[in-house]
């Protein structure tokens, strides 16, 4: 079914769109059961894969399970573990201009970005979890006996693996998320099922190509393609699943959590967001301004930590305004492919038509029209920079994650409450300062309700920093030294000499 017609390079090389299942690339059992992938900046079809079932996802979790009983898995060194990873690096690193045009073909985002950020990132990630293999400790613990009182005991902890891991992942970082849960799980001993979103399978499918070549053992990794209500639902209900590792709404998340209630299982939930930009009146506004449009407008406003709320003081919100309006006009739209393109589609006409849907009832409830405010006809899923002032806080536009270029606009009058404010959101994911005085910032840092706040710059993720979100934005922390949390169990061992 593949149509390697519509590929806009001879570069991109399609994957076999075969589920990585016990150490090898298979059908599903239901062959006739595919998903179209499309091109949204062209809204063609590239090629189709697997709308797996339940019954394929319970393939997989088997044999993620005997994997990870098997002697030869709970035997192997964790330092051998991390090469496994650094192998698959080499890998990407290998196949890296070649993955990056698959994700652009797919996902729409724009080629150069791809390039230098999404596999950097996916190479890094795999490096730096490779070397948390081989640093798991527990500690010593001092007890304090009770009866009889002369005992003497020793304790000590370990992290145990959680066991089979379920990865759910959103669109707009396909393979970079992909990474992100497969990486520590293997890094922290246990093993995984992973399902892409439906929108963008492909990077994933062909990671699972290189997952092979790595001679990663089988089962240690497995890659299941599907819709989330089916596939999705049935890696959260299966019994074997130890832990979900989710990235994607707050909605998906909320329906995950009660149904990981059932069997119990362990969540990590990064979920959505509805971030403050605050400019502050003493801000360097050569910086602000451009860093305000960038962290909205870049991914077209597909990043979780958007910062889709501009909190602006009064002194400087008429100059911030016209300086990111200018610049929401000037942006151009266009493919992933064309050098020439700042700004590219959203994922799918639905999402397209959803932002549509939500500016417009903002503009109803009063909002107007700064800059953008409409979807932009002809091929592929384009919605114009788009700039929204005379809003309210209880507004839906100032409540509901966009996902979109979409930023509303609000000034910060001298009384007003600035950390109220800010943190006046369901979310909690991040946060931008924009200041010259260190003291207000580090005050509002302290103040603000969010996983991340950044000062003076917007959206640097580090593996080495802790990323997730606080409120309706998530549960726990992946990366930095939290990812062992998330991946881990603590075991107390209690001996009495
Ligand atoms: P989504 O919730 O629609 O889908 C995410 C994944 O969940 C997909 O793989 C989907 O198939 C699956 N899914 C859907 N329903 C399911 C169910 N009932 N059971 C199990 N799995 C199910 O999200 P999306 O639209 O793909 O991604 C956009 C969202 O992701 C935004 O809200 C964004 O903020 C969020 N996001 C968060 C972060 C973060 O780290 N906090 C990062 C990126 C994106």
């Amino acid at each position: 079914s593949a149509d390697a017609a519509h590929a806009p390079h001879p570069a991109v090389r399609l994957p076999k769109g075969l589920l990585l299942l016990d150490g090898q690339l298979v059908e599903p059992l239901q062959g006739d059961r595919m998903i179209d992938a499309i091109d949204p900046s062209t809204g063609r079809t590239i090629m189709a894969f697997p709308a797996c079932s339940a019954a394929d996802v319970d393939r997989a979790v088997q044999a993620a399970q005997r994997c990870f009983e098997s002697r030869a898995w709970q035997s192997m060194r964790p330092i051998d573990r991390g090469r496994l990873l650094e192998r698959l690096a080499l890998l990407v690193e290998d196949h890296a201009d070649e993955l990056a045009m698959l994700e652009s073909l797919d996902s729409g985002k724009l080629i150069g970005v791809t390039r230098a950020i999404d596999l950097q990132f996916t190479i890094d990630g795999l490096r730096y979890f490779a070397g948390w293999s081989s640093k798991i400790a527990g500690q010593y613990v001092a007890l304090n006996p009770l009866v009889p009182e002369d005992a003497i005991y020793r304790a000590y902890t370990e992290r145990r693996p959680v066991g089979v891991v379920g990865g759910i992942t959103p669109w707009n970082f396909p393979i970079g998320q992909a990474i992100q849960k497969i990486a520590p799980a293997i890094a922290f001993g246990c093993t995984v099922v992973l399902k892409p979103s439906e929108e963008t399978s492909l990077t994933t499918l062909r990671l699972g190509e290189l997952i092979l070549e790595a001679g990663f053992p089988a089962g240690a990794v497995n890659i299941v393609t599907g819709f989330g209500q089916e596939a999705g639902a049935a890696l959260v209900d299966h019994p074997m699943v130890r832990k979900i590792a989710f990235t994607g709404s707050t909605a998906t998340g909320q329906r995950i959590l009660a149904a990981s209630a059932v069997t119990m299982k362990r969540v990590t939930l990064e979920l959505g967001g509805k971030s403050p930009t605050i400019i502050l009146a003493d801000a360097d506004l050569e910086r602000a301004i451009p860093g305000a449009a960038a962290a909205i407008f870049s991914n077209s406003g597909q990043i979780c930590t958007a910062g889709s709320r501009l909190l602006v003081e009064a002194p400087l919100y008429d100059q911030v305004i016209e300086g990111v309006s200018d610049i929401a006009r000037t942006l151009k739209l266009g493919s992933a492919f064309d050098p020439a393109t700042q700004v590219g589609p959203l994922i799918s006409a639905r999402q397209r038509d959803r932002v549509g849907g939500i500016v417009n009832n903002g503009l109803a409830e009063g909002a107007i029209a700064l800059a953008g405010g409409e979807a932009v006809d002809g091929d592929g899923w384009f919605y114009r920079p788009t700039i929204l002032g005379g809003v309210a806080s209880q507004m839906s536009v100032m409540r509901e994650e966009i996902f979109g270029p979409v930023v509303c606009a609000m000034r910060v009058d001298d009384g007003d409450d600035l950390v109220k404010l800010a943190n006046d959101t369901p979310f909690g994911l991040a946060a931008s300062i924009w200041t010259r005085n260190l003291d207000r910032a580090h005050m509002l840092a302290d103040r603000i309700d969010a996983g991340t706040v950044w000062l003076n710059t917007h959206n640097v993720l580090d593996l080495a920093m802790p990323f997730g979100g606080n409120k309706l934005s998530g549960i726990g922390r992946e990366f930095g030294h939290e990812a062992i949390n998330a991946f881990t169990e603590p075991k107390a061992v209690c001996m009495r000499l």
